[in-house]
C-alpha cells in the first residue's frame, strides 16, 4: 500500500465518496490503458488527449479513486461511494501529491540530471546505494514532469534513498523536477549541446541544470563534472563536490582503462573499480555515483564494487555485439548528442583488439540553426585510429565532408539510403572489425543494427 485515500484530504479540500476513513491506494496511474491494482486514476489533460475521457476505460483497469479537474463534469456511471477528489489541474494535483509523498517517506533523495549520462548514473548510483539501503529508483526513462512524480508515487513505503533522474528541454523544467523531489544529493553528470536550440548557449544550457539547486535541501550536496568549466567555477563552495579526471578536482578519477568488455579505474582510494561498460565517461559516472554512496556511509567498497560490476546493461546504449561473420558491433543507436557521438567516438579509438574501426554515424536531432556545425564539430574526434567513416542522413553529411576534405588516410562515404549503405557494409563484416552505430532515435538506425547482427 502507498497510502489511504484519507490522507489525500491533507492534500485536496474537495471530495466525495468515501474518503473517510478511506481506502488503501496501492498505486497511482495517468494510463487507463494499463491494467492497474488500487489504483488512484490521475486524468491528465494532454495536447492531444484528454485522460478525462478516458475514465470509463481506467475504472474498468482497476481504479478504485481518482483525481478529477474541476472545470469538467464527473460521468453519470461513478458509484456514489467512489473516492473523487476534485483540483483545478491535475497535473500540478499530481506533482503536489509527488512532494506531499516524498515529505511523508522521506528518503534520503538523489536527483541526478546533465545533458549525457543521466540514465547510466542513475542505474550505477541505484546498484551501488542499493547494496546498502533499500533503494527506489527512476525506472528506464521516465525523467520528466509526469515522470518524476509518478516515480515517487511507486516508492514503496519503507523506501530508504530514493534516486530520480531530472530530463528537460527548457529552462525552469528542472526548477519544478527539483522542488517536487527535493534532494539531498543532487549530480549534473556533464554539460552538453542538447536543447541548445531552447537555451541559446552552452552557458544557458549550464543555468538550466543548475537550477537542481533550487530544490536542493539544506545542508545537500552537489556533485558536479568538474572538468567542465562552467561547472569547475564552483569548486570553492562547501556544497559542491567536483569529480573528473583533471587533478584539481575532489574527486579525481585515474588509471582508466578499457578491455574488450569492461572498463576499470581508480579513485584516490586506489581501489581498482570494474563497471561492464566501454567508455572513460562512464568511469566518471561510476565516480558519481561512489562518491554519493561514500557521504551517504554505510557501503562498503567491495560491496560498491560489486554492485558496479552487476549493473545491467540497457539496450541500445552502447551495447556490444557479435554480428554476421563475427564482426563487433556496438549499438549505440538509442539516442545522440554531439558530446555523446564524440565520446563514443573516442572509446572505439581506445578499444583495443581490432584491426579495422568503422563509424556509421546519422543525424543529431534538436541541434536548432547551429546544427550543421555541431555535425561538423563531430568530424574532430575522427582521429587516425578511425579506418572507415560512413555516414546517412541530412546533416550527419557534414561530418563526411569534413573528415574527407582532410585527405586522411580515411575510407569515407555518404549514402542516400540505409540499403545502399548495408550494402557498403557487407565487406567488412569480419571478426577483426568494430563497427560503431550511433545517431538520434528517430534515424532508426536499430534498423541497420538488426541487419548486420542477423541475415535478412
Ligand atoms: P537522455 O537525455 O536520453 O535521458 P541520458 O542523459 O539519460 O540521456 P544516458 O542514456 O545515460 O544519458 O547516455 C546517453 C549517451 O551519452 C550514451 O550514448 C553515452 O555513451 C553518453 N554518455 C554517458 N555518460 C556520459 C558523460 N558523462 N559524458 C558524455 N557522454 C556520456
Ligand atoms: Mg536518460
Amino acid at each position: 500500500m502507498l497510502f489511504h485515500t484519507e490522507w489525500l484530504k491533507t492534500i485536496f479540500n474537495e471530495y466525495k465518496g468515501a474518503v473517510s476513513p478511506g481506502i488503501p491506494i496501492d498505486e497511482v496511474s495517468t494510463d487507463s490503458r494499463k491494467e492497474t491494482h488500487k489504483s488512484l486514476f490521475v486524468p491528465i489533460v494532454g495536447e492531444k488527449f484528454n485522460g478525462h475521457d478516458y475514465f470509463k476505460q481506467a475504472f474498468d483497469q482497476g481504479a478504485i479513486a481518482a483525481l478529477w479537474q474541476k472545470d469538467r463534469k464527473l460521468p453519470g456511471f461513478v458509484p456514489t461511494d467512489f473516492p473523487v477528489f476534485f483540483v483545478e489541474d491535475t497535473l500540478k494535483a499530481l506533482q503536489q501529491l509527488a512532494s506531499a509523498y516524498r515529505d511523508k517517506i522521506n528518503p534520503v533523495v538523489i536527483g541526478i540530471t546533465g545533458s549525457n549520462g543521466k540514465t547510466t548514473t542513475k542505474d550505477m548510483m541505484a546498484s551501488v546505494v542499493g547494496s546498502g539501503y533499500r533503494t527506489h529508483h527512476t525506472k528506464g526513462n521516465l525523467n520528466n514532469h509526469i515522470g518524476l512524480p509518478l516515480t515517487i508515487l511507486s516508492m514503496p513505503a519503507d523506501t530508504e534513498v530514493l534516486v530520480v533522474e531530472m530530463g528537460m528541454s527548457q529552462a525552469g523544467e528542472i526548477e519544478t523536477l527539483s522542488k517536487i523531489a527535493k534532494p539531498d544529493y543532487a549530480v549534473i553528470t556533464n554539460i552538453g549541446e542538447s536543447h541548445i536550440e531552447y537555451l541559446g548557449s552552452r552557458e544557458g544550457i549550464a543555468d538550466a541544470k543548475l537550477e537542481i539547486n533550487s530544490g536542493l535541501k539544506e545542508n545537500g550536496l552537489l556533485v558536479v563534472d568538474g572538468d567542465e568549466p562552467l561547472l569547475n567555477k564552483m569548486h570553492n563552495l562547501d556544497y559542491v563536490i567536483t569529480c573528473g579526471f583533471e587533478i584539481d578536482n575532489d574527486v579525481v578519477v585515474n588509471d582508466v582503462e578499457l578491455t574488450h568488455n569492461q572498463t576499470t579505474f581508480t579513485l584516490s582510494d586506489q581501489t581498482v573499480y570494474a563497471i561492464p561498460l566501454l567508455g572513460r565517461h562512464h568511469a566518471l559516472n561510476a565516480a558519481f555515483a561512489l562518491t554519493v554512496a561514500d557521504h551517504i556511509g554505510g557501503i562498503s567498497k567491495t560491496g560498491a564494487a560489486d554492485a558496479l560490476m552487476a549493473l545491467q546493461h540497457t539496450s541500445m546504449r552502447f551495447e556490444l555485439l557479435t554480428g554476421r561473420n563475427g564482426v563487433s558491433v556496438i549499438n549505440d543507436a538509442y539516442n545522440a548528442s554531439p558530446t555523446s557521438m564524440k565520446a563514443a567516438i573516442n572509446v572505439v579509438g581506445q578499444m583495443d583488439g581490432f584491426e579495422r574501426k568503422v563509424l556509421v554515424l546519422g543525424d543529431i536531432f534538436e541541434l536548432g540553426e547551429a546544427s550543421r556545425d555541431f555535425h561538423r564539430s563531430v568530424a574532430d574526434s575522427v582521429d587516425a585510429s578511425i579506418h572507415v567513416l560512413f555516414t546517412y542522413g541530412k546533416d550527419a553529411k557534414e561530418i563526411s565532408s569534413v573528415v574527407s576534405d582532410r585527405k586522411q588516410n580515411i575510407v569515407c562515404s555518404h549514402f542516400g539510403s540505409k540499403e545502399e549503405l548495408l550494402q557498403a557494409l557487407e565487406s567488412y563484416l569480419s571478426k577483426e572489425t568494430l563497427i560503431l552505430f550511433k545517431a538520434s532515435r528517430g534515424m532508426q538506425f536499430e534498423q541497420l543494427v538488426e541487419n548486420v547482427i542477423n541475415p535478412a
